[in-house]
């Protein structure tokens, strides 16, 4: 039998997932730009499901904080000092889930499918030339460059996307003993929420990321300040990344598959990251997996299909979330929200609606207030009718 060619663009989360599955039923080359020695990743480093990663969950591999679980805290606004009750805390479980460091993480993951016979290429950028050339010379692309896509740059269709979320972060030093098992996440009356994710008793990466239409004049003041209210060590300005997150779905379904080309495009350049939270690393790998399995059966035509329905219970939670900071705007209904939330897993409260559902049902007030807001009522609707932001196709260059 003729082996499948496959060319993977892009080597972190997606890429290398995509590798992986493919590895033992594929001629696949994997092209990165960068190199896996390199600090490469700008992100918060939580897995929160480690268990889809195929490597012993060891510090050497990049695992390196076991976490029980998140712990919300909710403050009115941007007034308090580090010593501040909040308005409410909870705590959001998370049994598989690690703080990383990614770079090594994706380093380790490179070696493995190295290992399992995949042409590793580091330092390789792919032009938009050269990507139109690996559509020509092998039966199936799979674009995981982040957004936006290569593959969009290449085809012409960069405006395809609707929708993001900004973040700046960077790894600081100090003493974070007493809560390194229960990361923190602090939400402080914007739509978006500031975060310490502790990778150690002495290293952590701490961040800010606006969710909604209003962000700050200025980035690295915004993430000084909150480090500052929340008694956190202040990064320095050339250690600080700022980012965009797709805001999922922020792409057509029917875009995430390029039927003339044989392109699949997974991960962030598929526009699938979670809308609320910006968690994207699962949903990068999960994505992929559909990918590959799409690929294998020799029937990519489906992947849009089966990658809306394994998300579309996130897109609606999501939306969802969003709306309780969004419609009403008022840190004390977060508050109470975030308490009738607690012991819940982060699975539940990103893909789990009925388990949300059951949990506010029995805090009926919160529920009712929740739903007294036209606008809340509104995205119930636009959740269940799936009406999205994104431009339907057809797209230019099928
Ligand atoms: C500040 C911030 C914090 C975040 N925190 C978290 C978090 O804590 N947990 C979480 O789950 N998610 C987090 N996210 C989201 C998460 O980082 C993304 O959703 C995730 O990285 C998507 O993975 P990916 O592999 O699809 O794309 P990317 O991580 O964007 O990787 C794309 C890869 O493609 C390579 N590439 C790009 N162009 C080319 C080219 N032309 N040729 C060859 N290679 C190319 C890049 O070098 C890169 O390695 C965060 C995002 C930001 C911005």
């Amino acid at each position: 039998m003729v082996e499948r060619s496959i060319a993977v663009v892009g080597g972190a989360v997606a890429g290398l997932a995509a590798a992986d599955r493919l590895a033992s039923a594929a001629d696949v080359t994997l092209f990165e730009r960068q190199s896996y020695d390199d600090k490469r990743v700008n992100c918060g480093e939580a897995i929160n499901d480690t268990s889809l990663i195929p490597l012993a969950k060891t510090p050497e591999n990049g695992f390196l904080n076991d976490v029980d679980g998140f712990e919300l805290r909710v403050f009115e606004g941007r007034e308090h000092g580090p010593n501040a009750p909040p308005l409410g805390t909870s705590l959001i479980r998370c049994p598989p889930g690690y703080i990383t460091d990614r770079d090594v993480v994706e380093r380790t993951w490179a070696e493995k499918v190295a290992a399992d016979g995949v042409d590793v290429k580091e330092n390789a950028a792919v032009g938009p030339d050269r990507f139109r050339e690996l559509c020509r010379s092998h039966d199936y692309v799979i674009d995981a460059t982040g957004q936006p896509a290569l593959s969009m740059r290449a085809f012409g269709d960069l405006d395809a996307y609707t929708g993001e979320i900004v973040a700046v972060n960077a790894d600081v030093d100090g003493d974070f003993g007493s809560i390194a098992s229960s990361p923190q996440i602090f939400f402080e009356g914007y739509v978006g929420y500031a975060w310490l994710f502790p990778k150690s008793e002495t290293r952590a990466n701490v961040g800010i990321g606006w969710a909604g239409e209003e962000r700050p004049d200025e980035y690295y003041a915004a993430l000084e300040g909150a480090c500052r209210r929340n008694g956190l060590p202040v990064p320095d300005r050339s250690e600080t990344n700022i980012y965009t997150i797709p805001r999922g779905p922020s792409l057509d379904p029917a875009a995430t598959y390029r039927a003339g080309k044989n392109v699949v495009l997974v991960g962030d350049a598929a526009g699938i990251a979670n809308r609320y939270q910006g968690e994207g690393i699962c949903q990068a790998i999960r994505s992929s997996s559909l990918a590959a399995e799409a690929i294998l059966e020799d029937r990519p035509e489906t992947y849009p299909d089966r990658l809306y329905e394994l998300m579309q219970s996130e897109y609606r939670l999501a939306h969802l979330m969003r709306g309780a900071w969004v419609e009403h705007g008022d840190p004390r209904l977060l508050a109470r929200v975030a308490e009738a939330l607690d012991g819940l897993t982060v699975d539940d409260i990103t893909r789990s609606p009925g388990r949300v559902a059951a949990r506010l049902a029995r805090h009926p007030v919160t529920a009712s207030r929740l739903l007294a807001d036209a606008g809340m009522r509104q995205r119930l609707v636009d959740a269940y009718t799936d009406s999205w932001e994104y431009t339907r196709g057809p797209h230019p260059a099928d």
